[in-house]
């Protein structure tokens, strides 16, 4: 249902709001710069854009000449069957971009708060990769397509992510930095985090480096992760399930 009002039209932006005497002007609250339209809110703000950038799906420059979501998407289906790419996954990929926009859209405009394009983007791969249990939505109009093209709505595979994690550890401030480096299965970065930490030694440093990547991959929800540390010591305390009384407490944690 979402999809087809998208090509529609039907969406409530700003701009068919105002032309029904229901907002006071059709102006884009979160750029200030052009008409809400479905297709700028989809497409065309700059942090929708942003997105898009993020997303690594080379789509922007579909842009070009298409004044609708519905062309984009003609132009989309043409670009994937002409380079032989897989067009339900392609699609399916495509719409839980456009809805995760949308949703942010929404509680930008509800909670009165700027847009978010990264966590935008960290949380719709997160949907593509649990598939979405709620409102996911219905399949893309095939009206005015192919005739032997049959849209589905396809949940994505379940992609194994791959954390990277390494620390740096300064033993005369006793400080350091963690960072987790998320690659999916075709080796795209997909997310990066850092921050700086306390630990009483270089074990210490990596052992919370590695319950940071677990802890992302719980807030995530990811199902199926790879973790890869070159800490061997750790490793092995880990793998064997053996303790270090340096890192008892962080070694539990991430035993658990
Ligand atoms: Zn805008």
């Amino acid at each position: 249902m979402f999809l087809w009002k998208a090509c529609n039209e039907a969406l409530p932006v700003k701009a068919s709001l105002f032309r029904r005497h229901i907002a006071p002007d059709p102006v884009c609250f979160i750029c200030n710069q052009d008409e809400e339209s479905v297709y700028h809110l989809l497409l065309g703000c700059p942090w929708t854009r942003a997105v898009w950038l993020s997303s690594q799906l080379h789509v922007q420059h579909l842009h070009q000449g298409s004044l609708t979501v519905k062309d984009w998407l003609t132009q989309l289906v043409i670009r994937l069957q002409e380079n032989s790419e897989d067009l339900s996954r392609g699609l399916t990929i495509v719409a839980y971009y456009l809805w995760g926009i949308w949703k942010e859209r929404n509680e930008c405009h509800f909670q009165q708060r700027p847009p978010d394009p990264l966590g935008t983007t960290i949380r719709i791969r997160a949907s593509m990769l649990n598939g979405m249990e709620d409102n996911t939505p219905s399949p893309i109009p095939t009206q005015g397509r192919k005739p032997n093209y049959q849209a589905r709505w396809d949940v994505p595979p379940p992609w194994t992510l791959k954390l990277n994690v390494d620390a740096t550890y300064f033993k005369e401030t006793c400080k350091g930095s963690i960072a987790v480096v998320v690659f999916d299965e075709k080796g795209t970065n997909v997310l990066s985090h850092s921050k700086t930490i306390w630990a009483a030694s270089p074990l210490a440093a990596e052992a919370l480096a590695v319950r940071e990547a677990l802890l992302l991959a719980m807030n995530l929800e990811l199902p199926k992760i790879y973790l890869v540390s070159d800490c061997l010591n750790l490793v092995s305390l880990i793998r064997e399930r053996r303790t270090d009384w340096k890192v008892e407490a962080v070694l539990r944690d991430i035993q658990d």
